[in-house]
């Protein structure tokens, strides 16, 4: 056989080099792999709903999550907050999101600044003119006295204005002016870079530092990331801002963040969804570690690939086995990643029909293909790529499940 253009698989570039930050125990940054956040949408001053969120986020995979500081009455909730989720054995690192008046709150609030793992500020609004250095200055003094890292999050719906002001006349007065947008990128890559660099100044060490740069459109997204990435070694947190809801707000993540991450660039996401009203906020979790895992960096889950089904499957039995199945390792996990390390890594195949069906499953650890319209009723198991039993009557979602219950105490026990 004469292969023309012989076709090589690309792996990810390899990793950036960051420098590696630790926040509460969780390393991010360096060889650690990366993390997923999240971010809570209670009012911190509400202990109790505050709690149950950040417990259900921890529940849910979130290693980090991120909680509003906005006023006296929050910044005073947060020790208890720390202390309650402590009593249900939830030990996730807390993130204080600080705006405006983050150097008052911190000050005067010496619990909260111990209890908070990070402290994220936003070097748009710091502060104000002459306001602006000293404000920035308390926060570090801050970290430093408490040893807390910061991560210096720039976001376009709030750039420093005086500096892109600058940039923007700089540009004006240039014989080779570039676009508004080119700008607009250089005075986030800018404003992240020299607050991250004035931190390190004012004592902070640059292992307490992470930046990120957030704008809402995909490709500026991976611009702005690319040259912040090429500009410094601090961490860096990825997250396209106001991403939206539902699946747009899905697919505009991915997009942005798959690229990054396959460039070696990230070294914790968070996708920041907005929810249906009374929605689950644990999705933009679930999204941010299918995202990582679909991508071969991180396994979390046992994979279910299932195919879309096409004018060869007459019945929905094949979907029902899919979500049956998927649900059901979904629950199983709670046990299984207590008594079999490594189960996370396990892949099943259900399948529609005979085209692809045995095809698919042997890639998979355990697939199954269901009878297409015409087809023998019979569904072939396919165990470590060979057939091992076939399926036949009503119970087959049954019997599937058990052959997938012996098979991970087969393969992952401990013993
Ligand atoms: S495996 Fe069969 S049922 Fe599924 S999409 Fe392919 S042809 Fe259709």
């Amino acid at each position: 056989m004469n292969i023309v253009s012989p076709i090589v698989a690309s792996g990810p570039k390899e990793r950036r080099r960051s420098i590696p930050v630790d926040v509460g125990g969780v390393i991010v940054g360096g060889d650690a792999p990366i993390v997923v956040q999240s971010m809570t949408n209670t009012d911190t001053a509400d202990i109790a709903a505050t709690v149950d969120q950040v417990a259900a986020l921890a529940a849910a995979g979130s290693e980090l999550v991120r909680i509003t500081v906005d006023r006296d009455e929050s910044a005073a909730a947060v020790p208890r907050i720390r202390d309650l989720l402590a009593a249900r054995g939830v030990t996730v690192p807390l993130v204080g999101d600080f705006h405006y008046i983050g150097h008052k709150l911190l000050a005067d609030h010496p619990g909260c600044a111990e209890a908070l793992a990070k402290y994220r500020i936003n070097p748009g609004n710091v502060g104000f003119k002459a306001k602006r250095d000293t404000q920035f200055a308390s926060i570090i003094e801050m970290a430093c006295r408490y040893d807390k890292p910061v991560r210096i999050g720039v976001n376009w719906g709030s750039l420093d204005q005086d500096l892109l002001t600058h940039l923007m006349d700089q540009n004006n007065a240039s014989a080779t002016p570039v676009s508004a947008a080119a700008v607009l990128r250089e005075a986030m890559v800018q404003s992240g870079v020299s607050s991250a660099d004035r931190a390190v100044e004012l004592g902070l060490p640059a292992d307490k530092i992470l930046i990120s740069a957030k704008v809402s459109d995909v490709q500026e997204l991976i611009a702005v990331y690319r040259d912040l990435a090429a500009r410094c070694e601090y961490a860096l947190h990825l997250g396209l801002t106001e991403a939206g809801m539902g699946s747009k707000g899905i697919v505009a993540s991915s997009a942005a963040l798959g690229i990054l991450l396959q460039e070696g660039i990230g070294d914790t996401i968070r996708i920041s969804l907005t929810p249906e009203p009374g929605g689950d906020r644990t999705l933009e979790v679930k999204v941010a570690q299918e995202l990582l895992q679909t991508m071969g960096f991180r396994a979390f889950l046992p994979v279910v690939s299932a195919c879309p089904g096409c004018g060869r499957t007459t019945s929905t039995v094949f979907q029902e086995l899919a979500q049956d199945i998927q649900g059901y390792i979904g629950r199983q996990m709670q046990v299984w990643k207590q008594d079999y390390p490594g189960v996370e890594r396990l892949k099943v195949a259900v399948m529609g029909c005979i085209v692809n069906g045995p095809g698919e499953s042997k890639h998979a650890d355990i697939g199954i293909s269901l009878p297409g319209t015409g087809e023998m009723p019979a569904a072939p198991v396919f165990i470590d790529g060979e057939k091992a039993m076939t399926l036949r009557g009503a119970n087959i979602a049954g019997e599937f499940k058990a052959i997938v219950e012996d098979y991970v105490a087969r393969r992952y026990s401990k013993v």
